[in-house]
């Protein structure tokens, strides 16, 4: 995760000390050697180990890795939702303390409310933020078409039906008007048909009103497809391996099958499986 501004490509790598000036001067989210070490009984785990760059804002950055090297640490605190053991992230140059209005997660797990109506699902936040009733459904039925759940709002999420619960939950999200989207690993339950359909409307969602987002997943396809820009991850403790453009049209609906498409995706499955390799290993000794 780091800007075109620095172009460092790696955690060790970023220019120490020209944090500060580029915190101040890009607008997007910002991470300053950002560490993270769980304390419990059964001792410490060091999560994440030293993390700088910057997301522009409007960027599509997804976040890869193999399982266990942090990536829904780094995410969770980005969201505000955890204090890093060390760094710190900003936003605008504003420290992240708390979760914030302008910035929205979607979560691995299911996070739909069962016992509301996907209508009553998607206008929990602005209920919570006190939205007047008509400008809430306003705004609900407005997301709800967006994520293609028009004539299901009466329907409870749990409900099979070609990953309604994440567009669901990717509604509840958008319906906030966020600046700033956080999506942890949203499609992994899905069936790979249901995946791709689910992967295309958020490319779409995405054209028609670009935010910035920060996707983490541990599909090497998804990641390319979706992002502007890859960042690979190391075994934990996690930092940012490389750093990897993706230039391809994804309005083409047959990119996929493009030479660059596939060649972005070999080059980055072979830095995955490397750091997979080595988590491997660290799980396997005593
Ligand atoms: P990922 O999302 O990449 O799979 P996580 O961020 O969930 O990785 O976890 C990173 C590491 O931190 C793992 O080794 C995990 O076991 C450990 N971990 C995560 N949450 C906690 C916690 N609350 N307490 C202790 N260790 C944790
Ligand atoms: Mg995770």
């Amino acid at each position: 995760m780091v800007s075109p501004v620095t172009e460092s490509t790696t955690a060790g790598a970023s220019p120490r000390g020209g944090a500060g000036a580029s915190a101040v001067n890009t607008r997007g989210v910002r991470l300053d050697e950002v560490g993270m070490t769980y304390v419990s009984e059964q001792g410490a785990t060091d999560a994440i180990g030293s993390v700088t760059g910057t997301v522009v804002d409007g960027r599509f950055v997804s976040v890869i890795g193999p399982s266990g090297c942090g990536k829904t640490t780094l995410l969770d605190i980005v969201g505000g939702l955890m204090r890093p053991t060390r760094g710190r992230v900003s936003i605008d140059g504003d420290v992240v303390t708390g979760p914030r209005r302008d910035m929205a997660m979607v979560f691995q797990e299911d996070s739909t409310l069962h016992w509301r109506t996907v209508l009553q699902n998607v206008a929990f936040g602005l209920e919570v933020a006190g939205v007047p009733k008509r400008e809430r459904l306003e705004r609900c039925r407005a997301m709800i078409d967006l994520v293609g759940l028009s004539g299901f709002e009466r329907h409870h999420p749990r409900q099979p039906s070609g990953g309604m619960k994440q567009r669901v939950a990717l509604a509840r999200a958008l319906v906030l008007e966020p600046r700033i989207l956080l999506m942890d690993e949203p499609f992994g339950a899905l069936d790979a048909q249901t995946r791709q359909l689910r992967q295309g409307d958020l490319i779409g969602i995405w054209q028609r009103s670009p935010k910035t987002v920060i996707f983490v997943t541990h599909d090497v396809q998804e990641a390319v497809y979706l992002a502007s820009r890859v960042a690979v991850m190391t075994a934990r403790p996690g930092q940012i391996k490389t750093i990897v453009d993706i230039a391809i049209d994804k309005s083409d609906r047959h990119v996929a099958k493009s030479k660059a498409f596939v060649d972005a995706v070999d080059e980055i499955w072979g830095l995955v499986r490397d750091e997979a390799i080595k988590a491997q290993k660290a799980r396997a000794s005593p």
